[in-house]
Parts: C-alpha cells; structure tokens; sequence
C-alpha cells in the first residue's frame, strides 16, 4: 500500500511510472431503498454481513426474521435477545414459546404468519435500541412490509408500537386500538416478554388478538 509522499518519491526513483491505487471504498453500506427489492430472500441477501449501526460489533448473527413471505398477519417485535442472536431466528426464547401459543390460540400456526424485529441486531445486554439503531435498521422493516404485504401487523411492547407508528404514546393507550402504518392496519399489543412477568395482562392481549382474528376472517 503506498503511505504518502516518501513512498510516491521511491516508487519514482525506481522508474514505476504506473501507479494502481486500490479503488475508492464503496459507499459506506447504502441502506436499501424503498421497493427496490424483489423478493425477501434478496433483502436478506442484501443485509448479509451489515455494518450499518454498532451493533454489528457485538451481534452473533444478523436476526431477518422469518415465516410466510405472503402472511397476511406479521408480527413485529423489538430486537432479538440472547435465544434469537444465537440461533438467528425471532422469537425462540421464553417469549417466543408464548407468541407461538397466541399464534395458535388465534387458529395460525407459525409457519403461517410472519415474524421479525425493528431491529434485526442484539443489542448488548438487552438495552433499550438507540435512536441511530433504529435509523439504520427501519428501512429493512419497511421493505419487509411492503414485500409481505400483511393485511395487519400485530405490534409487540412498546418499543414495536412507538416505532411503526413514529408516536411516544404509552402502550397502555395504543394498545388495544387500529392504527395504520404504510398503508397497513396495525395492532399495537403487549409483549410477550410482558406478559411472563404479567400473566394477569394475558386477558388484553387476547382480546386484541380477537379484534385482529375477526378481521382477517372477514372476506
Ligand atoms: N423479544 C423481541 O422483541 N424479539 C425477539 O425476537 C425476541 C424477544
């Protein structure tokens, strides 16, 4: 690699006329942009490896998400914890065994619906995601949306709801009411993880989950 002015002055004086210089670094990691991917299997591809936020530092595996790439119902979560960052899958822990139990309670499996994060990286410890995380990280949501094409989104926890729908409004009053994300009808709920330290907000939970069952079942 050549340093500077000193190597340039003894290249030269060896005669080199011909200098090639590595090429310009490419774009710090564009991030996708909206409708530009075909398929999820290329947005994946796209992600493979992603260096765009710090999180990529300590992750074991990048979590895409996974399920019917043509579910009518996608769940979104927060950012995968210690079970998804090691398997690379969303929702495989204790919280994860609990969505597949309201998955099925609303007469799904889990193959049927489609699952996935804001943020597809762990963040140590479990700490709450950093504003710049979500920056990088919400495009791949997006695209994920458009290219599934759910007829709802189930929110899960505050962080899910806030983020989707760009509001500070507590979970205790998005919860349990449609809003609308991307042109999608969304569900913000409790979180699994919530709901293991709060069995007794199991009840809310299923009620929301009754308002979305009954109206995936109308057509
Ligand atoms: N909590 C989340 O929000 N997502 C996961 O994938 C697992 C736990």
């Amino acid at each position: 690699m050549v340093e500077g002015r000193a190597d340039l002055e003894f290249f030269r004086d060896l005669g080199v006329e011909d200098l090639f210089l590595d090429s310009p670094a490419p774009a710090a990691s564009a991030s996708v942009s909206t409708g530009s991917m075909p398929d999820l299997a290329a947005l994946s591809k796209f992600l493979e490896g992603c260096p765009r936020c710090k999180l990529s530092k300590s992750r074991t595996n990048i979590v895409f998400g996974q399920g019917n790439p043509r579910a009518e119902l996608m769940f979104v979560g927060e950012a995968p914890g210690r079970d998804e960052d090691e398997q690379g899958l969303a929702f495989v822990g204790k919280a994860g065994q609990l969505l597949t139990k309201i998955v099925e309670a609303m007469g799904y499996k889990r193959d049927d619906v489609f699952i996935a994060n804001v943020l597809k990286c762990r963040p140590p410890n479990n700490r709450n995601p950093e504003p710049d995380e979500v920056a990088a990280c919400r495009p791949f949501l997006e695209e994920q949306i458009r290219l599934i094409a759910p007829r709802v989104i189930v929110t899960l926890g505050t962080f899910a709801a806030q983020a989707l729908l760009e509001t500070d409004e507590s979970i205790g009053r998005l919860r349990g009411r449609w809003r609308s994300a991307r042109g999608v009808r969304v569900m913000p709920t409790f979180h699994p993880a919530f709901l293991l330290r709060s069995p007794e907000r199991k009840k809310d939970v299923w009620e929301d989950m009754k308002l979305v069952r009954d109206f995936l079942s109308e057509r």
